[in-house]
């Protein structure tokens, strides 16, 4: 329970930091060669970020002392330190369960689960097919009448992807925004599997507003995310579409509310970078919440 409490707590610096171990590692298999294996996953590799954000910044897992750190244990294009709850990252199967209206209606079985949020356009759909490698899959939250609706994904039947509508439409009326976040901060508040929010931020652009307050909301209501920097292979079209500028102008608006910051990595649906090392981070996250 502890265990948990720390997990889905971003550490903002108005809450007390615990530095409580976990009992034991899991016994999991993969778990100390993903320790000891160099840790290159993606065949694409992430652009550069300055040494200092990641060293200076890193996330590091219940159960890891910080100066026993070295950097192969830090997950590539990414400030997450990989400790020995890591494993079991594949996706062998997937299935659509369903799409619910309220927090009440979403699946009652306990499984741990993963939401993916961020502002319309970010990628998520982009992102929720690659990260399972189907075409179609997130097509579901697409379909009209399905935007506005928590659609579950069950994945090697032990736990869920979460696909959250879109925020942020530009020409919404205003009206339509707020009902978007009452309806999405009931899922937030009263979701007791939620292991995490996978915050989609775009790096092909500066930092939005937005995005901030989203991350701003999450952390003052004490709820876990990672920062899934999208569509980093972006490079070309000016000033503006540089990701590693991007990604550091975020981190620096974002860096003064933490005491600990909340962990980010860099991904793209169309290259597949980070999509190896962001299932790594999810199973570390899970087997500490199994824990
Ligand atoms: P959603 O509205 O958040 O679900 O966004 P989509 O997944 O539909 O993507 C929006 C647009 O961004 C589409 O034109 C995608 O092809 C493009 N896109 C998504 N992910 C990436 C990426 O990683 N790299 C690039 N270059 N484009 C992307």
């Amino acid at each position: 329970m502890l265990l948990r409490a720390r997990l889905s707590n971003p550490h903002l610096l108005s809450i007390p930091f615990s530095s409580t171990k976990p009992r034991s590692p899991p016994p999991l298999a993969a778990a100390s060669s993903s320790r000891r294996r160099p840790l290159s996953l993606s065949a694409t590799p992430p652009p550069p970020v300055s040494d200092d954000l990641v060293r200076t910044a890193l996330f590091v897992p219940p159960g890891i002392d910080r100066a026993e750190v070295t950097p192969s244990m830090v997950l590539p294009g990414s400030n997450i330190v990989i400790g020995p709850y890591a494993g079991h990252s594949q996706i062998k199967q997937v299935e659509f369960v369903k799409s619910s209206a309220r927090a009440r209606d979403c699946p009652k079985d306990h499984r741990p689960e993963f939401a993916i949020l961020g502002r319309s356009n970010v990628g998520k759909s982009s992102l929720i097919n690659a990260l399972v490698r189907k075409k179609d899959v997130a097509l579901t939250s697409k379909t009209p009448g399905k935007t506005q609706l928590i659609n579950h994904f069950l994945v090697n039947k032990s736990w869920y992807l979460v696909d959250l509508p879109g925020y942020g439409f530009a020409n919404a009326p205003e009206s339509a925004r707020m009902d978007w976040s009452s309806f999405t901060k009931g899922y937030f508040l009263n979701r007791g599997t939620l292991v995490g929010v996978l915050l989609l931020v775009d790096a092909s652009s500066p930092p939005q507003q937005i995005d901030l307050d989203c991350a701003n909301w999450l952390g003052r209501n004490n709820i876990g995310m990672t920062f899934v920097f999208t569509k980093c292979d972006k490079t070309k079209g000016g000033k503006k579409t540089r990701p590693a500028e991007n990604i550091e102008q975020f981190q620096a608006l974002i860096r003064k509310h933490y005491q600990e910051p909340p962990p980010w990595i860099m991904t793209s649906s169309v290259t597949g970078m980070g999509r190896a090392e962001l299932l790594l981070h999810m199973s570390q996250l899970r087997n500490y919440w199994d824990n």
